[in-house]
């Protein structure tokens, strides 16, 4: 189990992180969200002992974890941390890359291993090639691959799939978040991405203003979001008498007392994100057929 207790961080005089307590059981998935500069790199960064604390303890176990004032080398062999600026060897292949840390005296099992992992990051066609000629998004599959090879107690991982397009994500999430499932790593993945979440992560740290603004499972975020903030990490939503409702959760009706008129309407796939105006103010909801501009209708809360 991870345990962070009390943790308090600066990188000059004002902290980027203030006071923050939570633990990670072992094979838990944990995210951690927030605003850009929110301090999810930091904290990731601190927890991997990359800095030193200015209060608290981090604990693995019954490891403390330290930063370079007590560790001339920074990290721990049952930590593996991947940064939002991964950092790999440009002029050896991606089957080098992956296997850089696994033992040349045990041949057969480097190999298996590295087939395992190319497979997870769909990158098997490309084992031989060199790292500098690959694409942001598949230096970032190298990246996660290394990570794994060692098979790590727990891995921290930066924003992973942010350089990886759409067409390969959902796979690529489903294959790496099944893997630390299945091999009971202990993952804590910093994202902006609601899609790194849900389905996949087992509770949600959500950082704001150097604090922990909430954590909870996702579907207790999701459906009772205590502040706009949080609302806004899941969906398009509005504030209405004090309520936060999300878009999917204003119907047109035949008559209601909220009656408003149609700004816009954005293709959504299988629906129409609608902006309207409802006594002044914006409002968005889902509609599944076009509305016209300045069209007038009327909306229901269905929570
Ligand atoms: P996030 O990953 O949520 O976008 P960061 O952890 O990168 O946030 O940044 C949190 C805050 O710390 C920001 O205000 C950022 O400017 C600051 N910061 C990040 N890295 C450094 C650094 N190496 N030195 C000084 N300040 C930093
Ligand atoms: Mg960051």
């Amino acid at each position: 189990m991870l345990n962070v207790k009390h943790l308090t961080f600066s990188y000059a005089k004002t902290p980027v992180l203030k006071d923050l307590s939570f633990k990670v059981q072992q094979g838990e998935h944990l995210a951690v969200i927030g605003e850009s500069g929110s301090g999810k790199s930091t904290l990731l960064k601190v927890l991997y002992g990359e800095y030193d604390v200015n209060f608290g303890n981090i604990y693995w176990k019954d490891t403390e974890i330290l930063g370079p004032k007590h560790n001339l080398v920074i990290g721990y062999d049952f930590m593996k941390y991947v940064a939002q600026e991964f950092d790999l060897m440009p002029f050896t292949s991606v089957e080098e890359n992956i296997g850089k840390f696994l033992s040349n005296f045990f041949p057969k099992e480097k190999k298996e291993r590295t087939a395992e992992l190319l497979e997870v990051v769909e990158l098997t066609a490309f084992s031989k090639t060199k790292v500098k000629t690959l694409s942001g998004g598949q230096k970032q599959r190298v990246a996660l691959a290394r990570a794994l090879a060692k098979q790590p107690e727990i891995i921290l991982l930066d924003e992973p799939f942010s350089h990886i397009d759409n067409f390969k994500k959902q796979t690529l999430r489903r294959n790496v978040f099944k893997y630390l499932k299945s091999k009971n790593i202990t993952c804590i993945v910093a994202t902006h991405d609601k899609n790194d979440i849900l389905g996949f992560a087992d509770n949600i740290i959500v950082l704001n203003n150097n604090q922990i603004e909430a954590y909870d499972t996702p579907e207790a975020l999701y459906k009772t979001p205590k502040t706009p903030l949080i609302a806004s990490f899941f969906d398009e939503f509005n504030v209405i008498d004090n309520q936060i409702v999300y878009a999917h959760q204003l119907k047109v009706v035949e008559a209601s007392d909220l009656k408003a008129t149609i700004i816009t309407s954005y293709f959504k796939g299988n629906f129409y994100l609608v902006e309207a105006d409802l006594n002044g103010e914006k409002v968005f909801f889902e509609s599944l057929i076009l509305l016209q501009k300045n069209q007038n209708i009327y909306l229901k809360i269905e929570l």
